[in-house]
């Protein structure tokens, strides 16, 4: 298998984790070993798009962007098209996207050094220390595109519409912030639902069927799994919530 097809996997995979240069991909129970793409962590260390030692920015985001125009970060960003559409069709409004997995956001920055956006950065983190680099009310949205569902109980607590989750997005973001959350996998949207009111969040919006619900999707931006997803024929689920 080469690189190329072994993270087209991952990327469709339940669960997977990294630990040191080898990527881990669970699925039922079985898990399959794969190298991560050679020279990934290097052009990253090297690269102008990323925000390296995001911890020193807590709370001063404003001077990476050189304005204080509202902040939105995609959480699990994958290769980025989601949130480079957005930073390409809203000048006015900055953006992070934010991925653990050095050689899924290696495709972002190639994506970043053909067409460069101003208003736009990346970050190579765990989503779990995400209230260490941005500080109170610093975020005015969150965008979580087709999390993974990590479908063990004992792993819910680091599904990221998870109220662990939620209790992290509460610090960071304005009070008027808003999450947007899509997916397909209907177990975890129920999940998510049922996270919100313990965690004193409540819907503005929510759809089961977003491809056919005409007020919300009126000017949805496809993600990478949304396409190929609803290609498949699945329905996806959406809510926005705020507190
Ligand atoms: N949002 C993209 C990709 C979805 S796949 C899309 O909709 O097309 C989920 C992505 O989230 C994967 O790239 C995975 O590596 C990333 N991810 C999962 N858990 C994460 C975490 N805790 N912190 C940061 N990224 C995470």
């Amino acid at each position: 298998m080469n690189g190329t097809h072994a993270l087209n996997m991952l990327l469709y995979s339940c669960t997977h984790y990294q630990e040191n240069d080898i990527i881990y991909i669970e699925k039922g129970t079985e898990v399959m070993r794969l190298r991560n793409i050679s020279g990934s962590r290097e052009v990253i260390a090297g690269s102008k798009y990323v925000v390296h030692e995001p911890q020193e920015y807590k709370g001063k985001w404003k001077e990476i962007f050189g304005n204080d125009r509202p902040i939105r970060i995609e959480i699990g960003m994958g290769k980025g098209r989601f949130i480079m559409d957005l930073a390409r069709m809203n000048p006015g409004i900055n953006y992070v996207g934010i991925e653990k997995y050095s050689s899924v956001l290696l495709r972002g920055i190639q994506k970043m050094e053909t067409d460069p956006l101003p208003n736009l950065y990346f970050i190579r983190m765990e989503a779990e220390e995400i209230a260490d680099v941005f500080g109170k009310e610093e975020v005015e949205r969150i965008y979580l595109n087709f999390s993974d569902p990590w479908p063990k109980d004992r792993h819910a607590k680091r599904r990221l519409p998870s109220r662990e989750f939620l209790h992290r997005y509460d610090e960071i973001l304005s009070k008027e912030g808003v999450i947007e959350f899509k997916t397909d996998n209907h177990g975890l949207f129920q999940f998510a639902l049922g996270e919100l009111d313990p965690a004193g969040w409540h819907l503005e919006q929510m759809t089961e069927d977003l491809h056919h619900n005409e007020e919300m999707m009126e000017g949805n931006i496809m993600t990478e799994y949304e396409e190929r997803f609803s290609a498949m024929g699945n329905p996806i689920y959406k809510y926005v919530i705020s507190r």
